[in-house]
């Protein structure tokens, strides 16, 4: 079978794909993205982070994002908000510690997503939807993909340097062996998006609303507004948690949602605009990052949880760090994939982690509705609850659970 040669392909247009693809074009490679959807296409993920923004900078794609958001009900967000059992604290992230963008957006992702994709495509990158990635060979100097287009035909592509930006699709964990349990049980999610009819003046459509359930702290729902009057909510628990015959989907989120009382309130005049979906078991993770002539990006690499909505962040931070690596490696440059990609991606994440494990085992609310907190230490957190997690000058991206367990003793001692 006669292949086709490209300097990189990326496997997914998803955010992480886009991006990286788009920077890598623009550093004069041939690039091909074979994407098996058709966008837009529905994805989850819709609250993104300031950081976000930065590395939509480096790939030239900020201002499209920014230009297009009125248009396509992209709602502004400057912050998170937090409720439980009465208790409302807000995060405003122009306020943080790290230098940077301190705003972005709520999106709804179908729109996203093909932003970014179209964004890649003008900066020159050749995308082709409906093609689906069912074969690799790493184990050759230059990797060989077996891709399946619609019709059922079957091509093969070479390409020097693989990327997987498949996120859940998860092409080469699968395809080489290397899934690796994560470290957190397994959740389920239930979500949608409503007409939200909220007409509480004090309501900050700019922010998230992340609301703990009254009784079970570890059971947790998202408000994300856009710009139209729709919204996307969702609950999130573990899966024996919603065990109760609810009869449907959509039964099972209405009845979560009258059990949160400032949600129920809140969301009394709402309407559902599309049925509930549902996720399970989307936490994920690989025994490595890279394998020499090829990387895993995003979601295909380490998903960690929705709760700090670190999903596209860590995506595109993958997309920022390794396109100047991958150019390196083409001009012939040694790389060492493992130093200066896995390490520092993973520096991030596990910033992150110390922070889902933390608001999970509930040390992390505690710090959270903390009164009295120093407004430096708000700052610091407030700094990676925008995304920041990669700024080392930060102490508590630098050690962030040594400083944490500090925080939380003290926030529960006085
Ligand atoms: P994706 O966006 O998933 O893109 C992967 C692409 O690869 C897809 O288009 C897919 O069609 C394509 N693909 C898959 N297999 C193949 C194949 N074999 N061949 C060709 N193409 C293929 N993140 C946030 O930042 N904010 C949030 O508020 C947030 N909320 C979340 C809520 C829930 C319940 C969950 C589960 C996740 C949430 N996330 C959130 C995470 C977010 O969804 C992901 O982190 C993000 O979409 C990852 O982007 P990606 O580019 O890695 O992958």
């Amino acid at each position: 079978m006669k292949k086709e040669q490209y300097d990189v392909v990326v496997i997914g247009a998803g955010p992480a794909g886009a991006v990286a693809a788009a920077m890598l074009v623009r550093k004069g490679r041939k690039v091909l993205i074979l994407e098996k959807m058709h966008f837009p296409r529905f994805s989850i993920g819709e609250s993104l982070l300031p950081q976000c923004m930065e590395f939509l900078r480096e790939a030239g794609l900020e201002g499209t994002v920014d230009q297009h958001a009125a248009s396509l009900a992209f709602q502004y967000k400057d912050g998170a908000a937090f409720y439980k059992s009465g208790a409302y604290t807000e995060f405003d992230f122009t306020k943080k510690f790290s230098k940077g963008r301190g705003t972005t957006f709520q999106v709804k992702r179908a729109d996203f997503d093909k932003l970014l994709a179209d964004g890649a495509e003008k900066a020159g990158a050749e995308i082709r939807y409906g093609h689906q990635v069912n074969d690799v060979d790493v184990k050759v100097q230059q990797p060989i993909l077996t891709v399946e287009n619609e019709d059922g035909v079957a091509y093969q592509v070479e390409c020097k340097f693989l990327l997987d930006a498949s996120g859940f699709g998860r092409v080469l964990p699968r395809l080489l062996d290397l899934e690796t349990p994560s470290n957190f049980p397994i959740r389920q999610s239930y979500f949608t998006h409503i007409k939200d009819n909220i007409d509480d003046p004090s309501f900050d459509r700019n922010k998230i609303l992340i609301t703990v359930h009254p009784k079970h702290s570890d059971i947790w729902y998202w408000l994300i507004p856009f710009d139209d009057g729709t919204a996307s909510v969702g609950v999130v628990g573990e899966p024996e948690q919603f065990n109760d015959d609810y009869g449907s989907n959509d039964e099972l989120l209405n009845a979560f949602l009258r059990q949160s009382p400032n949600l129920e309130k809140l969301l009394a005049n709402a309407t559902l605009i599309n049925p509930v979906r549902t996720i399970k078991g989307y936490s994920a993770n690989v025994k490595r990052l890279q394998g020499g002539n090829f990387a895993l990006l995003g979601n295909a690499g380490e998903f960690l949880d929705p709760v700090f909505s670190s999903g596209v962040t860590i995506a595109l931070k993958s997309a920022s760090l390794i396109a100047p690596l991958v150019d390196k490696y083409l001009d012939g440059e040694q790389v060492d994939f493992e130093a200066d990609y896995s390490t520092p991606l993973k520096k991030g994440v596990n910033c992150f982690k110390t922070f889902v494990t933390a608001w999970y085992e509930g040390g992390f609310q505690d710090i959270i509705f903390y009164q009295d907190q120093d407004e430096k230490i708000r700052e610091m957190i407030c700094s990676i609850l925008a995304g920041y997690a990669w700024d080392e000058e930060n102490p508590y991206v630098a050690q962030s659970e040594r400083r944490f367990k500090v925080l939380v003793d003290i926030c529960r001692t006085e």
